[in-house]
């Protein structure tokens, strides 16, 4: 069996290797995404694996087929970049990856404690011998209370950890889970809003998800809200956001994701003119800790996503099946 591996890190190539091994099969690295230039280092392969940042277009997917290729693996959780109703129209099949929600939950606790003890600027003052502490009296976790968007993996651990501080919690989700109800109260979206010190994001992006952080749902938030995301970028409309920033409505943001991204983050751009405004803009303020889109990025997360990339396809190409196939 041969597959292609696209976006393959040097971080993940142990894994890789260890993996071809084991099931003796035969893996074409490639660094750059797949795209219209790349795609022809898969052909005669069986199946390709991916990460976000490649775009799985209908013209890429029409491709893929004329190379008899019907399986591809998204080592990443969230399957944004594919265009999987394309995907199912002309019979080929998607997995994501399913590593634990524990680097990613273990993440946002650290954006929620750095926004509402004002880590930055704190960081930033240590940087140039200033120890004073004008402006960055905090606030206790206990005070507060937490509204968590999503109790799936990810946001039932956040939930999980956040118990141990002793602050009040509500959840929304669309499907609601029994067991979540012992640690969180569910409530509706606007009480959440309404209620919540601190706001963190965890839904997929979907079509009624884009965009729901908006003027309108901010202007439901407390005055002084923290919005936390390490989700999607897509959530959250930035520019709204950077309204709520300037006039105070927003009293702190943990951004481990943000719109179009794509092109500069897991990337060393340090010398190229970067165009996008927003982040640029959004970045500056003292309020503001941005990361880039690492939340997942963990030794046990990273083995995780490239062996279930890789035996979603073993599965697939013997079975038509996977375990990690995305059947939404
Ligand atoms: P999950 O599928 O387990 O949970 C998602 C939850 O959202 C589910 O409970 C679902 O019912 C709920 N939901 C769906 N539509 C909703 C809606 N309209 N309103 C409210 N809730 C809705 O997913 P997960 O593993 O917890 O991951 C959540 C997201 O985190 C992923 O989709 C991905 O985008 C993101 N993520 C980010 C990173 C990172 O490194 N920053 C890593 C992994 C995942």
């Amino acid at each position: 069996m041969k597959i292609t591996a696209y976006e393959v890190r040097e971080d993940e190539q142990k894994y890789f290797k260890d993996i071809a091994e084991k099931y003796n099969i035969d893996i074409i690295y490639v660094k750059e995404t797949l795209n219209v230039e790349t795609i022809e280092l898969a052909k005669g392969c069986e199946g390709v694996t991916i990460l976000g940042r490649s775009k799985i277009s209908s013209i890429i997917l029409d491709k893929l087929k004329v190379f008899n290729i019907n399986y591809i693996s998204t080592r990443t959780i969230g399957y944004n970049h594919i265009d999987l109703d394309y995907a199912r129209k002309i019979g080929i099949k998607v997995s994501n990856s399913n590593y634990g929600p524990n680097g990613v939950a273990d993440f946002t606790l650290m954006l929620i404690l750095m926004s509402i003890r004002n880590y930055k600027q704190a960081m930033f003052r240590g940087n140039v011998n200033d120890y004073s502490l004008d402006g960055l009296q905090g606030k206790e976790m206990k005070d507060l209370t937490v509204g968590v968007l999503g109790s799936g993996k990810i946001g039932s651990t956040v939930i999980e950890l956040l118990q141990g501080f002793g602050c009040r919690i509500l959840v929304y989700d669309a499907y609601p889970k029994d067991k979540i109800r012992e640690k969180a109260k569910y409530v509706d979206l606007d009480t959440l809003y309404k209620e919540s010190d601190v706001i963190t994001l965890h839904t997929p992006l979907l079509k009624d998800t884009h965009h729901m952080i908006n003027k309108e749902s901010i202007g439901k938030m407390k005055n002084g809200v923290i919005l936390i995301n390490c989700a999607r970028g897509e959530l959250m409309d930035i520019e709204d956001v950077i309204v709520g920033i300037e006039t105070h409505k927003i009293g702190g943001l943990g951004l481990d994701v943000i719109e179009n991204e794509e092109e500069i983050y897991h990337q060393d751009r340090r010398l190229d003119i970067l165009t996008n405004r927003q982040m640029a803009y959004i970045r500056q303020f003292p309020n503001v800790t941005m990361t880039q889109h690492m939340a997942f990025y963990t030794d046990i997360a990273v083995s995780s996503m490239v062996n279930s990339g890789v035996e979603s396809l073993i599965s697939f190409v013997n079975t038509a099946t996977s375990e990690y196939e995305i059947k939404r």
